[in-house]
């Protein structure tokens, strides 16, 4: 599986999903992070795990 959603009303712009994603997966668009190359994703889940608000869903494979 991969990364599944960001869920807008939580993220807070942050961006260390994107500095966690190693693969380039998500992008900063309009200070929201969002799935840009979904095609990219390795499901490592660092992304959910440094997310401090929680704001992001990868489905396990
Ligand atoms: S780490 Fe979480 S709160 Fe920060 S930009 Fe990414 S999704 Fe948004
Ligand atoms: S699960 Fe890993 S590869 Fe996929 S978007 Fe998150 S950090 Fe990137």
């Amino acid at each position: 599986m991969t990364v599944e959603k960001v869920y807008e009303e939580r993220c807070i712009g942050c961006g260390v999903c994107v500095q966690s994603c190693m693969c380039d997966v998500l992008a900063m668009k309009g200070g929201k992070a969002e799935i840009v190359h979904p095609q990219d994703c390795m499901t490592c889940f660092l992304c959910e795990i440094d997310c401090p608000r929680s704001a992001i869903l990868v489905m396990p494979p």
